[in-house]
């Protein structure tokens, strides 16, 4: 679908084998690399990545930093933080939000134009979809009410479960979106 004049979309797949300008990871505190989507950003991209998260030294919750993408065919990783879901409490939506809107934000500057979301905070983060997904559609439709100049979003979703709840949501709330 269209917003404005950007394009939104959702798919199953890998975020690794995307091939737009910039890839989000769902990364840690400490930028030093995880497990799932982290882990296989890491593992695929190669080392350069490693080694320019550790010259910036770590990412609070909710902020974006941004590396280049070593062997991946997108040109930038930004990796941002998303809560621990059990960790945070009335927290939790405002730093997912500001994942998502932080992330759009430093893409912006650096004049990407397609980027690719995992569904931040929704694994090893424990942040139920259901929850999260109702933070995720406004936080990028604020980002693009008032910044706009991205033609390309994508919602890259690894497992059936996930992609459901975005289908769902994506396909009830066209009206709004
Ligand atoms: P977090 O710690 O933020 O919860 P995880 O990597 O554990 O991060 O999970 C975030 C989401 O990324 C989960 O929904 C998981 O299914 C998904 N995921 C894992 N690997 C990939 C991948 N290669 N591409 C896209 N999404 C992935």
């Amino acid at each position: 679908m269209e917003y404005n004049k950007t394009k939104i979309s959702i798919l199953k797949g890998d975020i690794t084998e995307q091939k737009v300008d910039a890839i989000v990871n769902a990364a840690n505190n400490t930028l030093l690399g995880g497990s799932g989507v982290d882990g296989a950003i890491h593992k695929k991209g190669g080392r350069i990545i490693l080694e320019q998260c550790k010259k910036i030294g770590g990412c609070p919750t909710g902020e974006a930093r941004i590396t280049t993408a070593g062997n991946l065919p997108c040109k930038y990783i930004i990796h941002t933080v998303g809560p621990i879901y059990s960790s945070n409490n009335d927290r939790n939506e405002k730093l997912l939000y500001n994942a998502y809107y932080n992330s759009l934000e430093l893409a912006v500057n650096y004049n990407i134009k397609s980027i690719a979301f995992p569904a931040i905070s929704t694994g090893a983060y424990g942040y139920p979809v259901k929850e999260a997904i109702i933070i995720v559609f406004p936080a990028v439709i604020d980002f693009l009410d008032s910044n706009g100049s991205i033609d390309n979003i994508e919602f890259v979703l690894h497992n059936d479960e996930i992609f459901t709840v975005y289908n769902e949501y994506f396909t009830q709330n066209l009206g709004i979106l």
